[in-house]
C-alpha cells in the first residue's frame, strides 16, 4: 500500500516571518491528524534552516524547490544536493515545469540533478508534464513517455525506488484549471506501466505519482481517491493553512 505524500511547493513567496507564521499554523491545525500522510513543505531557500528548526517535534517534513547539478565550485547563486542534506531537507523538486520554461532546464538537467540528489540522500521529487498545445495535440503519452525515458535514463531498479514523480500538466499549473480526476489517473497508469516495462513491476507498484495542477480543497478528495494517485504537489494552495490542511483532510478521507 503507498503512502499518500502531499507537498505544499511555495514558489517564491513567504520571507523568514511569514515561514514561521504559517508552519506554526499548521503544527496547530495538523496536530489531530497523527501521521496518517506524509507531508512535506519546500519553502524557499532562505527559510529552509528556520523550517527546519520550527517542524522538530511534528511530523512535517522539509523539501527544497530545486538545486544544483554540480557538485561545488564557482556556480554564482547555486546551491548543491550536500547543502540541502546538510540542513535536514529530505526531498527535493527537480524540473518543475516553472524551472524548464523560466531557467530553461531539459531532461538531461533533471536528470543529472535527479543522480546528485539520490547520491546526497535526498528524495527527488521529478517533474513531468505535457504542454497544453501537446495534450491538444493528442501526444500526451508520447510526450510522457519521453520525459520518463529521460529523466530515468541510467538509473537503477534501486534509485528508481527512491524517487517521486510529479505529473503536473503545464496547462494546469497556477491557472486554477485541473486536469479532471479520470484524466490526470490515465497518466499516471501510463507513468505506472513505462516505470513497469523499464524496470519492474515490483518497483512500479511502489512508485509514488503525485499530481500537480490547481489542487485545492475543493477537488482534492476526487482527485486523491483515484487509484494511481499518490498524493499531490500543490502550489498556491499551499500558501494558507487553511487550504493546506483542508487539502490534507481529503487526502485522509479519500484513502
Ligand atoms: C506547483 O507549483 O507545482 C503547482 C502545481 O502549483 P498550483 O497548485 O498553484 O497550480
Amino acid at each position: 500500500m503507498r503512502r499518500l505524500l502531499i507537498a505544499g511547493n511555495w514558489k517564491m513567496n513567504k520571507d523568514i516571518h511569514e515561514t514561521a507564521t504559517l508552519i506554526n499554523e499548521l503544527k496547530e491545525r495538523l496536530k489531530d491528524f497523527k501521521n496518517q500522510v506524509d507531508i512535506t513543505l519546500c519553502p524557499p531557500f532562505p527559510s529552509l534552516v528556520v523550517a527546519k528548526s520550527l517542524i522538530k517535534d511534528s511530523a512535517l517534513k522539509l523539501g527544497a524547490q530545486n538545486m544544483s547539478q554540480h557538485d561545488d565550485g564557482a556556480y554564482t547563486g547555486e546551491v548543491s544536493a550536500t547543502m540541502l542534506s546538510s540542513i535536514g531537507c529530505e526531498y527535493v523538486i527537480l524540473g518543475h515545469s516553472e524551472r524548464r520554461q523560466h531557467f530553461k532546464e531539459t531532461d538531461e538537467i533533471v536528470n543529472a540533478k535527479v543522480k546528485k540528489a539520490l547520491k546526497s540522500g535526498l528524495t527527488p521529487i521529478v517533474c513531468i508534464g505535457e504542454t497544453l498545445e501537446e495534450r491538444e495535440a493528442g501526444i500526451t503519452d508520447r510526450i510522457i513517455t519521453t520525459q520518463i525515458k529521460d529523466v530515468l535514463h541510467e538509473l537503477s531498479s534501486s534509485d528508481v525506488e527512491k524517487i517521486i514523480i510529479a505529473y503536473e500538466p503545464v496547462w494546469a499549473i497556477g491557472t486554477g484549471r485541473n486536469a479532471t480526476p479520470d484524466q490526470a489517473n490515465q497518466v499516471h497508469r501510463l507513468i505506472r506501466k513505462l516505470v513497469g516495462q523499464h524496470y519492474s513491476w515490483r518497483v512500479a507498484e511502489k512508485l509514488i505519482i503525485q499530481y500537480g495542477g490547481s489542487v485545492n480543497p475543493q477537488n482534492a478528495y476526487a482527485l486523491l481517491s483515484q487509484p494511481e494517485i499518490d498524493g499531490a504537489l500543490v502550489g498556491g494552495a499551499s500558501l494558507s493553512s487553511d487550504s493546506f490542511t483542508r487539502i490534507i483532510q481529503a487526502a485522509v478521507e479519500a484513502k
